[in-house]
This record gives C-alpha cells, sequence and structure tokens, in this order.
C-alpha cells in the first residue's frame, strides 16, 4: 500500500510545484530589465525562466498585493520589489511545509496498525465515530464474505457520481 520510494518523489513534487530561489532571481532579473511603461509579456517570461505557468500565476498575485506590479506592468521606483520576493520565498516555504506536514499525516494514515482507519480520518476533521460499522476498514476487519454477500446488487454495479461511491465504500 505504501512504499518509502514513493515517499521521496510525493516530497519532490510538493517542491517542484513551487519557483526555487534560483528562478524566483531569474524573474526578479527580468523585472527589473522592464520600464513601468512596458507591459510584461507573461509568456516570454515564463519561457525565459523556465517557470511554469501556475508558478507565474502564483508569483504575479502575491507581486499584485505588494504594489510591485500593476495592470501587468512593473512599477519600479521603489525598493518594494526585494521586499516582495523575499515575502514570496517565505510564502513559498510556509506552503511547502503545511502540504510537506499533510504528506506525513497521510503517510502516518496509511501506515497505521492499530487504530481504525475511518475513526482518524473523521478524528482530523474533529468529528468522531457515531455508530460502527461492520465492514469498517482492514484494521478494524473487513470480511470479504460477508462483504459481497448481497451478490446481486455487487452484479447490478453501475458507476454513480463520486459522491455516491464514496459513501458507498465507506458505508455512510
Ligand atoms: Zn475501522
Amino acid at each position: 500500500m505504501f512504499s518509502e520510494e514513493e515517499s521521496v518523489l510525493q516530497s519532490s513534487l510538493i517542491t517542484r510545484e513551487f519557483p526555487s530561489f534560483q528562478q524566483l532571481n531569474e524573474i526578479s532579473k527580468y523585472l527589473r530589465l522592464k520600464t513601468n511603461q512596458e507591459r510584461i509579456n507573461e509568456l516570454a517570461l515564463i519561457n525565459e525562466t523556465g517557470i511554469t505557468e501556475i508558478m507565474w500565476r502564483f508569483i504575479r498575485f502575491h507581486l499584485e498585493e505588494q504594489g510591485v506590479i500593476v495592470d501587468l506592468k512593473y512599477c519600479p521606483g521603489n525598493d518594494r520589489l526585494n521586499e516582495a520576493f523575499q515575502h514570496i520565498s517565505e510564502k513559498i516555504t510556509t506552503r511547502i511545509k503545511s502540504k510537506q506536514t499533510k504528506l506525513t499525516l497521510f503517510q502516518e494514515w496509511l501506515r497505521e496498525k492499530e487504530y481504525c482507519r475511518r475513526e482518524l480520518v473523521l478524528k482530523h476533521f474533529g468529528e468522531s465515530i457515531s455508530e460502527k460499522n461492520d465492514h469498517c476498514c482492514d484494521i478494524c476487519g473487513v470480511e470479504l464474505e460477508g462483504y459481497f454477500a448481497t451478490e446481486n446488487s455487487y452484479k447490478e454495479y453501475r458507476f454513480h457520481s463520486w459522491q455516491t461511491e464514496l459513501k458507498s465504500i465507506f458505508h455512510i
């Protein structure tokens, strides 16, 4: 169900979602070359700095928030660019940390051998199980025989909405 190799991969995927320090530097350099008359060519910027469109949107959002970019034009004439990039750097660090914490929690849940998986999920959302189901989870024990007891309903299986499917998987 879970391998350590995948764990490293998942971690690196989280980091790769965000621009690296070097990429932030590239963008900063790119913007410094612009005057406030010139509209930023987003496509060129993305191509030249090698960031993804999603990364750029994230950076642009914060640069606009800090007033460094207005109407897609770089507003020089103050030292806010360094501050803004410092701010973005901190945001990225926080976001990566928060995602890694969530990933760790999820991995712990996968490794869990003692506590009911359903209870742990509910606990995460500040809730508890009101009624224990006969076929709860792999830790509480699911008897396949009993699980497929209603053979007919199994045969008639049709895919419903994902909400309905989830409900039926967790018997809620
Ligand atoms: Zn359980």
